[in-house]
């Protein structure tokens, strides 16, 4: 019986409090209804601004999505036109092209939409094999796929955001003829790290008539959607409160598909349910060339019993004298599976100084990040949300796979430091900020051109993350 995992929760939480409609059928998406069961109540409400610009979102998706007529008559003109002399009535698009891994995905797609919010575009997105099946569709009676028939799948006939930038320089007054109707945005980290200058309402200006934007993007870009001055205002009406952008985004897009939840609360029921309280820990190793499993591990502990969130072992006795018997469920995601071995291993072996009895859970060890395989990639959702049911975070600091877990969970992760920078007196990690993402390679310029290093102190809501120094994130 679904009840018996219930933590504390109720009817409103089931359609996080109107944020969800609830007429989608429940069979064809058993998260939708079901997922409340497996969290706390919430204290993070969705504004009603908030709802009504979700439901008008939804009204335009419904008009202008796939399958309609619409679609049909906006996409003819699209393909059929090499600049933008529309009649203004047409729909316009933002197509979602994915780079990178899982979490990189999920947070730069939350991203995208509220971008669509923003700018009345319809939200599309290219899913490969690898992550078809993850998600359930989110918008009733419509679908978010961009249709397999579409030329848009392919981008080498479309300008690209430099060459249009580039152009924009070179001419002072742009007319809508000069538009092209469809535009491909680059809006991701390369090595040559060039200003994109998308932060700025000048830019914003001319994408606004550009019928169709093909964003291939892997960044949390929600703090430069806050740069811009029409949207600062409408984001502050949105979400009174800043840090929680992603936490109702991302609970209004992302549904686990039915497999997906099939695999998410057998793991929960068989090993999380029973346990007083849930520990995440998420380690993610970027350079195991330089890492040893033995550093890596001495954080964690030295992370975990610090901060009063695993107990000391009793190293003098091979019984505990304590009448405290509680458990607590560790769930431990990463790709290798010594992690989980070592950490269970250490509390069956000797006894806990309080008494407590720490049970360990690694669903999986992939060894290696894989591309293109979609089981692969069920695993890691699985274990995002996973993670984003804990009570207690821990996660390794720049992994977008931990802010996906943190950003569901509404938690305040600790953060483990890269292991090369740690110093000898610095603490092993550092309680984050917010549960939102942080954008890793935020702006470096004023839209004027200056350099600016960092934007944190012109935003009130944007702070300087703490994991990587470059990125900003809100508070
Ligand atoms: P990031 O690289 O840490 O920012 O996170 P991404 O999710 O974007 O990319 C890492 C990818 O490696 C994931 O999507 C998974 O495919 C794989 N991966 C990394 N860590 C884990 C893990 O703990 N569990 C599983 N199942 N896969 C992982």
């Amino acid at each position: 019986n679904e009840e018996s995992v219930i933590s504390i929760s109720n009817e409103k939480d089931k359609f996080h409090d109107g944020l969800l409609v609830s007429e989608f059928d429940e069979a064809s998406c058993i998260s939708r209804f079901q997922s409340h069961l497996y969290r706390k109540v919430s204290h993070h409400k969705p504004s009603r601004y908030l709802i009504s610009k979700v439901r008008n979102y939804e009204e335009l998706h419904r008009r202008c999505g796939p399958n309609t007529i619409a679609y049909n008559k906006s996409m003819a003109y699209i393909e059929n036109s090499k600049s933008n002399n529309g009649d203004g009535t047409m729909c316009k698009y933002i197509v979602w092209s994915p780079t990178n891994g899982l979490g990189n995905r999920i947070i730069s797609m939350a991203a995208t939409f509220l971008y669509a919010i923003l700018t009345n575009r319809v939200l599309l997105v290219r899913f490969g094999k690898d992550i078809s099946g993850l998600f359930c569709e989110p918008f009733l009676n419509s679908t978010w796929m961009l249709p397999n028939n579409s030329p848009f799948w392919k981008q080498d006939h479309i300008e690209t955001y430099d060459s249009f930038l580039e152009k924009g320089r070179s001419k002072t007054n742009k007319t809508k003829e000069d538009l092209p109707s469809a535009l491909f945005l680059y809006h991701q980290y390369t090595k040559e790290d060039p200003e994109n200058f998308f932060h700025c309402d000048h830019t914003q200006d001319l994408l606004r008539d550009i019928p169709l934007l093909i964003m291939q993007t892997d960044q949390y870009f929600v703090p430069s959607l806050s740069m811009i001055t029409s949207f600062n205002l409408e984001i502050n009406k949105m979400f009174p409160e800043k840090d929680t952008i992603f936490y109702h985004l991302g609970h209004y897009l992302f549904h686990p598909s039915n497999a997906a939840w099939g695999l998410i609360t057998r793991f929960y029921k068989t090993y999380l349910a029973k346990a007083v309280e849930r520990i995440g820990l998420q380690i993610r190793v970027f350079d195991p060339q330089v890492t040893t499993q033995k550093e890596i591990m001495d954080l964690v502990l030295s992370c975990t019993i610090k901060n009063k969130i695993l107990p000391k072992l009793d190293t003098q006795n091979s019984l505990s004298y304590s009448k405290n018997h509680t458990l607590k469920a560790v769930l431990v995601a990463s790709l290798y599976p010594e992690y989980g071995q070592n950490l269970r291993a250490m509390y069956l072996n000797k006894p806990s100084v309080s008494g407590e009895l720490i049970g360990v859970y690694q669903p999986s060890h992939e060894k290696q990040q894989k591309f293109h395989d979609n089981m692969h990639d069920m695993k890691a959702w699985t274990e995002m949300y996973l993670l984003s049911l804990s009570d207690v975070l821990i996660t390794s600091s720049f992994s977008t796979f931990g802010y996906v877990a943190q950003g569901l969970g509404g938690l305040k992760p600790w953060l483990l430091v890269r292991p090369h920078m740690k110093k000898p007196n610095s603490p092993s990690c550092e309680q984050d900020l917010s549960s939102e993402p942080c954008f890793h390679f935020a702006p470096m310029h004023q839209c004027n051109g200056m350099p600016q290093k960092h934007f944190a102190s012109s935003f009130p809501h944007l702070l300087q993350c703490k994991d990587f120094n470059r990125g900003l994130k809100l508070v």
